[in-house]
């Protein structure tokens, strides 16, 4: 959780897009017909409302020069597209796992661990490019199933419960989104068109088999909010060779290509890399929030996720969850207020008391929807300055069950006095020039990282430890503060 951004009302998050197959659409890349769900408007529509989730959920890396050189990038590639007039919009989400993604009407994200993993321009180029070929080729719109379409306007029972294997998907359409998968067919086509892209920008294209390796090196899952590129983009060495084909189709290159080796070096300087444990952390039962000072409990055995906006842990059976987010109001009783006045909640009990020496408000409400009913406990806790909501609720039948977990949780909340989690700090990337030729194991050894040296030779874009780097070389370590 990330204390510079407002209260979540995950809740009550109803959207209110409602979306309608139009019939026809002209593809803007091939010019054919095709069958669409949704009008461009609606398009950018879509892309605006899930864009905004993303930002909200996940935040953005607070870089503005970062995101600015995205942006920028991004913009010259999409001006120069089949579809420039597009409200195309570049960010870097504040997120561990090497990702990019698009969003239906021109939003384009990049993770912190996607740029951590790469080594140029060229490299990002063609990431870059490949992500807007899918934008161009509206290939979310051909995507997005119907039943996304029609749970975009479904309001609070389908935000609550959609299938809940990944904790990502309760968060509502926008996030869902973000779990698109696209055809084989599709894949190919933004490779080809993206090489375009990057090209006719001056990038040299050769670099996105880079992107490619280094992703194939990385392999396993991390705990994230995202899925990782390597299960949204499926890599069949088929696609490697597929650059090189047309890499040779192309020969002679044009000369004078761009790499931007030290141009993009120099922009990931100091980035945080890996899990950012001043956002909060989950360890002992409980999760403790360094920044904010304050720490709650959750149980153990419950899937749980850190968002930007939200913390949240769902029952091994999915049919609870219990939620902390920040509120707006200015007291604990106007939060309670706001809260249970919503349309649809139903009181149930409100008292004041106060949780470790700080004041609150507890409510035990039901909310009906149109699919089921819900009933939960909530409590509202005033703490230097903020009004925290921690929110537990079930499918009203198993509220029994659960009541105890709730109140546990509730009661738990408390100032963080742990020195040692109140001084945690991020791993960061550092570049190191090196005077002399050395192999990256023996630069590990001179300028020790704290992550392995396997690691390290993925994210510096070499084969390994054993790799021997020139003299002059700049070289990735990561270290922490
Ligand atoms: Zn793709």
């Amino acid at each position: 959780m990330k204390h510079t951004l407002q209260f979540s009302r995950l809740l009550c998050l109803a959207l209110v897009a409602t979306f309608v197959v139009t019939g026809c659409v002209r593809n803007p890349v091939t010019g054919r017909l095709q069958l669409a769900l949704i009008t461009e408007a609606q398009e950018i529509q879509m892309g605006q409302e899930g864009a905004g989730q993303v930002e909200r959920m996940l935040g953005l890396v607070p870089d503005p020069a970062l995101q600015s050189y995205v942006q920028t990038l991004g913009q010259a590639m999409a001006e120069a597209s089949e579809r420039p007039a597009l409200p195309w919009r570049f960010g870097v989400v504040d997120d561990p796992t090497p990702n990019a993604f698009a969003l239906p009407g021109g939003f384009i994200y990049f993770t912190r661990g996607m740029l951590g993993l790469m080594n140029s321009e060229a490299e990002l180029a063609t990431v870059l490019g490949h992500e807007i070929a899918h934008v161009t080729a509206r290939h979310q719109v051909t995507q997005i199933s119907r039943a996304q379409v029609l749970q975009a306007g479904m309001g609070l029972g389908g935000l609550l419960f959609p299938e809940l294997e990944q904790l990502g998907g309760v968060v509502g359409v926008g996030m869902s989104l973000l779990f698109l998968r696209y055809s084989r067919d599709m894949e190919r086509q933004a490779d080809d068109l993206g090489f375009g892209y990057a090209l006719d920008q001056g990038y040299d294209v050769r670099e996105m088999a880079r992107v490619f390796a280094a992703l194939g090196r990385l392999g396993g899952e991390r705990q994230s909010a995202v899925p990782s590129w390597l299960q949204t983009h499926p890599l069949p060495a088929e696609r490697i060779a597929a650059i090189d084909e047309r890499v040779a189709a192309m020969e002679p290159l044009p000369p004078g290509l761009r790499v931007g080796r030290d141009a993009y070096l120099d922009r990931i300087d100091g980035l945080v890399y890996g899990v950012n444990p001043r956002n909060g952390i989950f360890r002992d039962g409980l999760y403790m929030h360094p920044d904010l000072a304050f720490q709650f409990a959750l149980p153990d055995s419950w899937p749980r996720q850190n968002l930007a906006q939200v913390v949240m842990a769902v029952s091994p059976r999915e049919d609870a969850a219990l939620q902390l987010t920040l509120r707006g109001e200015p007291s604990p009783d106007a939060a309670a207020e706001a809260f249970l006045r919503q349309q649809d909640v139903q009181t149930l009990e409100t008292r004041r008391r106060t949780i470790n020496g700080l004041p609150a408000v507890v409510a035990s409400f039901r909310a009906e929807t149109p699919q089921t009913v819900l009933q939960g406990l909530t409590g509202f806790i005033a703490y230097e300055n903020r009004i925290y909501q921690i929110l537990g609720y079930s499918l009203v039948g198993a509220y029994r069950e659960y009541e105890a977990t709730f109140q546990q949780s509730i009661g738990s909340f408390t100032r963080l006095a742990d020195p040692a989690v109140l001084a945690l700090q991020p791993n960061r990337i550092r570049l190191v020039r090196i005077g002399e030729r050395m192999t990256l194991a023996e630069f590990d050894r001179r300028y020790p990282s704290a992550i392995p040296v396997a690691e390290l030779a993925v994210i510096n874009g070499v084969p390994g430890p054993e790799t021997v780097l020139p003299a002059g070389t700049r070289v990735k370590r990561i270290v922490q503060g």
